[in-house]
């Protein structure tokens, strides 16, 4: 018999070597233990047993094998997790069924506009002629896979649409945009655009209707194909360098786009919005490529655009990520459980140095990303560009000089002081300065001891004679932090992708769709008898569960057989494994609940709901023990 693709993978990949390239493990008996990536502690309380294949945190009751752990250390969904593994492993994926869900295609199309970019730079000497002049080279073009936009309309449309993908698809995916009535909603119409409407009308009769556009009497983009003004969509991305944004497993999510001449109207970059592929808020810039290098460093670089980003990794340093394309969001998981991008590289690596542009903008843009790193208890440096240059101009003129800046960046705390000390010269506003800019992120670090040499700090280059004044102040602003409630600073999101909701289905639950769905699929009979089992088991959630598990249907589908494999035989016997497992948890679950109910009925003196609901515990403790022993029958 075959054995499935998650099983193979499993055989060569012991649990321990996957979660200790991420973890530091402590030998600890027959397991290993180390500090809890998913929650923040002082001792260890996350197992991981070989034997068993999995892992266990006694402090948040993550638990998992190596592609759960994958998932959640990585905020990937199941796919991108197996696709790691299986590079990892050397497993090639024969998962029939994978073109099924919509977000398999939603990537497949990202892949396949990834490639026409790139076949497209391969043909344009303006597109490589200004990578050149920024110093990129053949080998960082190729690995990066940054490509190029043709101008026009809609050469990538066509392109996709020669594929048999429609526009509601591409429109997913952010590629192409809608005309909106009359008036176009991108704003680089009639300025860099209109270059490419002219470039492309050959008749006079186009070429009026071009100008015309361009002083904005018409709103239509149009060539010398008639037929093609009656359509609706058009390209998003034209006449533009292209820099794919990959998730951590190296799926490509998302385009930014860089025009290669300024022209003082258009945008000089140009994102993708947020689609169901595309979070970003979840994303980092070139972290699939910087991971390792994170982790084994210890420390990351967060730099501003893709440019910095590809040059610093050419230059060789390599555990360099880019916030541009994304959206730093507070606190290290979303309301929705998604990991941030900060809480990424948090889990990687404690220690940033953040190098953004050494104007104004980019020294605010570089405290408020101090800002959020320090609330997720990350020890933030930031390092002063040398020269007051942006990064990929100065590694482009001097690798060193990049390194030395690194080198020299100052924890955040003395950095700020450093540049109200600098702009302050009235030393009557320099505490009102200090008050405003420097102890808010001071308030942040988390050890004591770092905290009083700072205050320290402080107190002698602002000469504060008595550093009371600064603890009391410390603790105000504490305070002030405390009463804003924290759970609102979360990042507020749009819409709810698949891979969030699959995540909210818990594991067993997931299994037991997944089966069925694959089931339904082959017309097997005993999917009813086994749907009617869970009903059974579940209850009064059973319509919310299956209502949830639907909404990700191929996805579920696709999981279970990856995990099962594609053998009818075998779904019966997991199926029937997983429902007793599952059966167990909902009655645990409603008995701690019940009990809970129990002591505050004894508290308050309820005599009467105390002997029901003592009834209902013993009830639920009977129930536990038969399905312990019989499984389903
Ligand atoms: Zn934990």
């Amino acid at each position: 018999m075959n054995r499935s693709a998650v099983e193979e993978i499993k055989s060569r990949l012991p649990i321990d070597e996957v979660v200790g390239t991420y973890v530091k493990l402590e030998k600890a008996g027959k397991s290993y233990k180390a500090k809890c990536p998913f929650h923040n502690e002082k001792s260890p309380s996350f197992f991981v047993s070989p034997d068993r294949g999995g892992y266990y945190c006694f402090g948040c009751g993550a638990k998992g094998d190596i592609f759960s752990f994958i998932q959640q250390f990585e905020g990937l969904d199941f796919r991108g997790a197996l696709k790691i593994l299986a590079e990892k492993a050397g497993v090639t994926l024969t998962v029939d069924r994978k073109a099924d869900g919509e977000r398999d295609i939603l990537f497949q199309i990202m892949e396949t506009a990834t490639q026409f970019f790139e076949d497209q730079y391969s043909k344009s000497p303006l597109a490589q002629e200004y990578l050149k002049s920024r110093g990129i080279s053949a080998e960082s073009q190729k690995t990066f896979r940054l490509g190029w936009a043709p101008e026009g309309w809609s050469n990538l449309r066509d392109h996709l649409k020669r594929k048999n993908w429609n526009d509601l698809l591409l429109d997913k995916v952010g590629l192409i945009k809608r005309k909106e009535t009359d008036v176009w909603e991108d704003t680089s119409v009639g300025t860099a655009s209109s270059a490419a409407v002219l470039a492309n009308a050959r008749s006079s009769r186009s070429a009026t209707l071009a100008l015309a556009k361009t002083v904005g009497f018409i709103a239509v983009p149009t060539d010398n194909n008639s037929s093609k003004t009656s359509q609706h969509y058009y390209d998003r991305f034209r006449g533009r360098v292209m820099f794919p944004i990959m998730d951590s497993g190296g799926r490509v999510v998302g385009f930014s786009g860089r025009i290669v001449k300024d022209d003082g109207k258009s945008a000089k970059y140009l994102n993708s919005p947020d689609t169901p592929l595309y979070d970003k808020s979840s994303v980092l810039y070139g972290l699939d490529k910087a991971k390792s290098e994170i982790r084994r460093l210890n420390y990351s670089i967060l730099v501003e655009g893709q440019m910095d980003l590809v040059l610093s990794h050419q230059a060789g340093v390599r555990n360099t990520v880019a916030a541009s394309g994304t959206a730093l969001s507070d606190g290290s998981v979303s309301k929705e459980g998604v990991v941030n991008n900060l809480g990424l590289i948090r889990r990687l690596s404690p220690n940033v140095i953040i190098a953004f542009d050494s104007d104004l903008a980019g020294r605010k843009a570089a405290l408020r990303a101090a800002g959020i790193a320090l609330s997720i208890g990350m020890d933030v440096k930031i390092a002063d560009i040398i020269g007051g240059k942006d990064p990929a101009d100065l590694v482009k003129e001097n690798v060193e000089l990049w390194r030395q800046s690194l080198r020299q960046a100052k924890n955040v705390v003395e950095f700020e002081l450093d540049n109200v000390l600098a702009e302050i010269t009235d030393r009557r506003k320099t505490l009102q300065a200090l008050q405003e800019r420097v102890f808010p992120l001071l308030v942040n670090i988390e050890k004591e001891t770092d905290k009083g040499h700072f205050v320290g700090m402080i107190r002698d280059r602002a000469g504060i004679a008595n550093e009371d004044v600064i603890w009391n102040d410390l603790k105000v602003i504490a305070n002030r932090l405390k009463a804003a409630d924290p759970k609102t600073v979360v990042s507020t999101k749009s819409s709810r992708t698949s891979s969030e909701i699959v995540k909210n289905v818990d594991r067993a639950e997931r299994q037991l769709f997944g089966i069925l769905y694959l089931m339904d699929k082959d017309n097997l009979p005993q999917a009813k008898e086994y749907r009617d089992h869970l009903k059974k088991i579940a209850g009064d959630s059973y319509q919310r569960r299956a209502k949830q598990a639907d909404m990700v249907m191929a996805d579920l589908a696709f999981e279970a057989e990856a995990y099962f494999g594609s053998d009818q035989a075998g779904w019966d016997k997991h199926f029937r494994e997983i429902l007793s497992n599952f059966e167990r948890d909902i009655i645990n679950e409603d008995l701690m609940d019940t009990m809970k109910e129990l002591r505050l009925a004894e508290k308050s003196g309820e005599h009467h709901k105390v002997a029901e609901l003592a009834r209902k515990c013993q009830e639920l403790s009977a129930r536990k023990a038969k399905a312990s022993s019989s499984g389903m029958q």
